[in-house]
């Protein structure tokens, strides 16, 4: 049938976006493969019995974890909700119900290090308040001992929360190894956050009682959460899950079924021809990259250990007086829109990630960079203060000086910017033309 008020198809085309920068929700997530999108589309069809459906949604969970059980959640934040209110309240089912809140409920506290207190989208710290829980954060953000974990932990203690992830502090903190190990000294059970993690059988081997996996990042399926773990926790998550306060977070059966059809498949996947589809376009990318003048270009892994290569590029202060930030925003105002990873734009970099890349887009990545070029020719700016400054607003003479991969960007970057304000100007930016 064809829809005529809503032309789904004209839409996407005039809005196309080429994603270089992993897999992010504010973009969709991920491009669902065809075998995935069947399964979803068989049970959109039908009725089902929502407790069996997720009965096989634990198994097959089981089979791809090493985990005891699982369920099928709308997302990891859901995840984490439904996981630490099943810390808080085991199976019983009146506890369950008073969530949010905890008159009689004796343990609400969740240590997390500070260092781990991020926004992947949304502040960690709502999803713990959110279930009637309290955070304890656990050292400072750059430094936390074990003494301050043995601290932090206290008989109101219902669980620890781990987070992997870029986001976090990379240094300083405590190893995951003896995290699990103090917490488990004092009966704490550890919830892990891995979200965007490839590998679905580490956190259970090294002792998780609850793992979270996203099904929409690399997994690629629809919308959705799944908690993998030891299965008492696991049946308490379920309760919160289908007569809790995950009813308000729904996964339907498209999620449930989705979920189950993308952690078959990624075992089935061949990962080694993943990879290198992944990392050809990403050096096909470079190949087209290096020929343009005015960028520097470095290949860096992961930060936390997933098998992906990706191209840090900054700009040479010596051969471009052009700031990083105003690249981007000709990335992504360009025809098609290119989105490039971000996190560190204060840093003077950004980052191509080769994740979700479509045939024909590391060409047309090139191409966009090509018509750029002129930018970034010496003294072709947009903008005029910092010609004469050097990188991170400073006045010291750099001319001459040999140095690589300067980030020519001033201390004066608002980090991410204002999400209040752009949420303010919803929907009508969007209406214009
Ligand atoms: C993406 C991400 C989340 C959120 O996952 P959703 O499934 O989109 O809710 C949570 N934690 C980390 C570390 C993430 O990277």
């Amino acid at each position: 049938m064809n829809i005529k008020s809503f032309p789904i198809k004209d839409w996407l085309q005039q809005n196309t976006i080429i994603n270089v920068s992993g897999t992010m929700t504010a973009l969709g997530a991920s491009m669902v493969p065809e075998e995935i999108r069947q399964c979803v589309d068989e049970s959109l069809g039908c009725f089902v019995n929502m407790d069996a459906l997720q009965a096989k949604a634990s198994i097959t969970i089981a089979q791809s974890t090493g985990a005891e059980a699982g369920c099928i959640t709308s997302s990891v934040a859901s995840g984490i909700c439904i996981s630490l209110a099943a810390t808080m309240t085991g199976i019983d089912l009146g506890l369950v119900e008073d969530i949010p809140d905890i008159g009689k409920i004796s343990k609400n506290e969740v240590a997390i290090l500070k260092g781990h207190v991020v926004n992947y989208g949304s502040n960690i710290n709502q999803k713990i308040r959110l279930v009637g829980a309290t955070p304890i954060e656990v050292g400072t953000v750059t430094v936390a001992e074990p003494y301050q974990l043995r601290h932090a932990i206290t008989e109101k203690t219902c669980a620890a929360l781990w987070v992997v992830s870029h986001h976090t502090v990379q240094s300083g903190l405590l190893s995951l190894q003896t995290f699990i190990k103090l917490c488990h000294e004092k009966n704490v059970p550890v919830i892990v956050d891995a979200a965007s993690e490839y590998d679905l059988k580490i956190f259970i081997d090294m002792g998780a009682d609850v793992v979270l996996y996203s099904g929409h990042k690399f997994l690629s399926g629809p919308t959705s959460g799944i908690v993998a773990g030891k299965t008492d926790l696991i049946k308490a998550a379920y309760m919160h899950q289908s007569s809790g306060i995950g009813r308000a977070m729904k996964a339907g059966k498209e999620s449930v079924v989705g979920a189950i059809a993308a952690l078959e498949r990624w075992g089935q996947l061949d990962h080694k021809i993943l990879h290198e589809n992944e990392y050809n376009n990403l050096i096909k990318i470079w190949n087209g990259l290096s020929k343009i003048t005015g960028l520097c270009l470095k290949k860096i892994p992961d930060p936390t250990g997933n098998p992906i290569t990706r191209i840090k590029v900054s700009i040479d202060a010596h051969a471009s007086s052009l700031e990083i930030g105003e690249l981007c925003q000709a990335l992504l105002h360009g025809n098609p829109t290119i989105v490039v990873r971000d996190h560190h734009i204060n840093l003077g970099f950004f980052e191509i990630d080769p994740c979700n890349m479509k045939p024909g887009d590391p060409e047309a990545i090139i191409l966009r960079f090509q018509e750029l070029e002129s930018l970034l020719e010496k003294n072709n700016s947009m903008s005029s203060i910092k010609d004469i400054l050097g990188p991170r607003l400073s006045s010291y003479d750099i001319k001459d000086i040999p140095m690589v991969d300067t980030g020519k960007v001033p201390w004066t970057y608002d980090g991410t910017g204002d999400r209040e304000e752009s949420l303010k100007c919803w929907p009508e930016r969007y209406l214009q033309h």
